[in-house]
């Protein structure tokens, strides 16, 4: 039997950036995960460090849009119809969250935590042996037609607002940045700030083994033997029972699993998605992430190749998964990069753990004395990590938090 200052559950990005912001505090930390460290929807990512996302994505605004989501047009989104009268209620929830003043709304409330996100992760990665990961080259996004790219002055506007960096491009400058890119596209925007991950399961695992370094302890066990035992709580690990008075849920999509057992409802959807890598033909090469707007898939440069990632499902976190979107974006996907045969056998399935208002709870669980939460982080968990792991170390060592927690508190689900 073990006692630790804190007990960690969830060991992706999210738990392990908190684990070792913990033990930096000087705090005896115990992270458990049931599984390998960083080996779910923290490894197969797009690997994208958004230090400038501006706007959240948005539910569909215009008829067209709706059409297209409705009758499975696009690439950019699917759903299982089964599933839709249990999210309709989130959907619902989401789509009043993406009105264009609620989204601005929220990229002011989240901009604390992705304002010092790569500097976060820089700092871990220095520590942890980790920097040969990240690329400082930015990312690109791509856009089919004159109407997107117009539509995007609002989040000029915003960047202006935060002091962050980007450059409009014709097809001729993206090219210049991409030469291997078709010029199928009208339009680019270059935000140089973001920075991208070659091996995103790497960089966990260096921070977990920088965690081991300065004395965290990795166990494995299952999240949900967590129960109180006197005025704490205990949780049943392989190398036996290990108590505290501080638990962080870090599950991921998982968390719901933990917690609604303990009569904690928080209105938690994920956006599955997939992604599949492939050789680049001849010589091409892609120094960045690259996004086809219109289309809803990205391509990132990996260790083990492109790799492509789509764009969000609606569906069962637990149902079989169906990647159908690949049929209708790899047309599009070809045509813009020379892809050439698949760098892998299998497709990757993940959840991303979604609020309807876009940001993540992170503080402490309502009514639930020593539990904290730190989930819900939707397309940014590898992105807000780092700065997830400040915060909550903040709170948990009882130091002045680097921001402002209140939009992040679970309480805003419970009024
Ligand atoms: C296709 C796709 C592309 C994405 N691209 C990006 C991107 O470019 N940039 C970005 O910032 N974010 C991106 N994201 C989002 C990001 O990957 C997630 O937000 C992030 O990985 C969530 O991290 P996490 O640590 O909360 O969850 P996870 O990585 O899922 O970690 C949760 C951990 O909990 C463990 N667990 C679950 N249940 C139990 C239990 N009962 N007992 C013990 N352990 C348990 C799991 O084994 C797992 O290790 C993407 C997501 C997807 C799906």
């Amino acid at each position: 039997m073990a006692r630790t200052d804190a007990i960690v559950l969830g060991a992706g990005i999210v738990g392990t950036s908190i684990a070792l912001h913990l033990v930096k505090r000087g705090l005896s930390v115990a992270m458990v995960d049931r599984a390998g460290i960083g080996e779910q929807t923290s490894y197969g990512n797009s690997g994208v460090i958004e230090g400038s996302t501006i706007l959240p994505p948005a539910f569909p605004q215009s008829l067209g849009g709706l059409f297209r989501a409705a009758f499975k047009r696009g690439s950019d989104a699917n759903y299982h119809l089964s599933f839709l009268p249990k999210v309709a209620p989130w959907l619902w929830a989401f789509r009043n969250a993406s009105r264009p003043d609620r989204l601005a709304e929220t990229a002011r409330l989240n901009r604390p935590l992705f304002a010092i996100a790569g500097a976060a992760h820089e700092a871990l990665m220095a520590e942890s042996d980790a920097t040969r990961y990240l690329r400082k080259t930015g990312w690109l996004k791509l856009y089919r037609d004159d109407k997107s790219f117009q539509a995007l002055q609002p989040e000029f506007d915003l960047a202006q607002e935060f002091g962050l960096p980007l450059q409009a491009l014709d097809t001729a400058g993206v090219q210049a940045l991409e030469p291997s890119l078709s010029p199928v596209f009208a339009h680019g925007v270059f935000w140089p700030k973001a920075a991208s991950l070659s091996n995103p399961l790497a960089v966990t695992r260096a921070y977990a083994r920088r965690f081991g370094q300065l004395g965290g302890l990795a166990l494995t066990g299952d999240a949900r033997t967590l129960h109180r035992s006197g005025k704490g709580w205990r949780v049943e690990t392989n190398e036996g029972g290990v108590d505290s008075s501080n638990v962080v849920v870090a599950l991921g999509p998982w968390a719901p699993d933990l917690l609604e057992p303990l009569g904690l409802r928080l209105p938690m959807a994920v956006k599955r998605g997939y992604h599949r890598h492939f050789r680049a033909k001849g010589n091409a090469t892609l120094a960045r992430p690259v996004v086809d707007v219109a289309n809803g898939y990205l391509m990132t440069p990996m260790e083990q190749g492109i790799r492509l990632t789509t764009g969000a499902e609606f569906a069962a976190r637990d149902a079989a998964p169906t990647p159908v979107q690949f049929d209708r974006l790899m047309p599009k996907a070809r045509a813009l990069f020379p892809l050439g045969d698949r760098a892998d056998d299998k497709t990757w399935m993940g959840s991303r753990p979604c609020f309807p208002d876009q940001r993540p709870v992170i503080g402490r669980a309502p009514g639930q004395n020593g539990l904290w939460l730190a989930l819900g982080h939707a397309h940014w968990g590898l992105t807000l990590g780092p700065s997830t792991g400040r915060l909550l170390a903040d709170l948990i060592a009882g130091t002045t938090p680097f921001c402002d927690p209140q939009p992040y508190a679970a309480e805003r689900f419970l009024r």
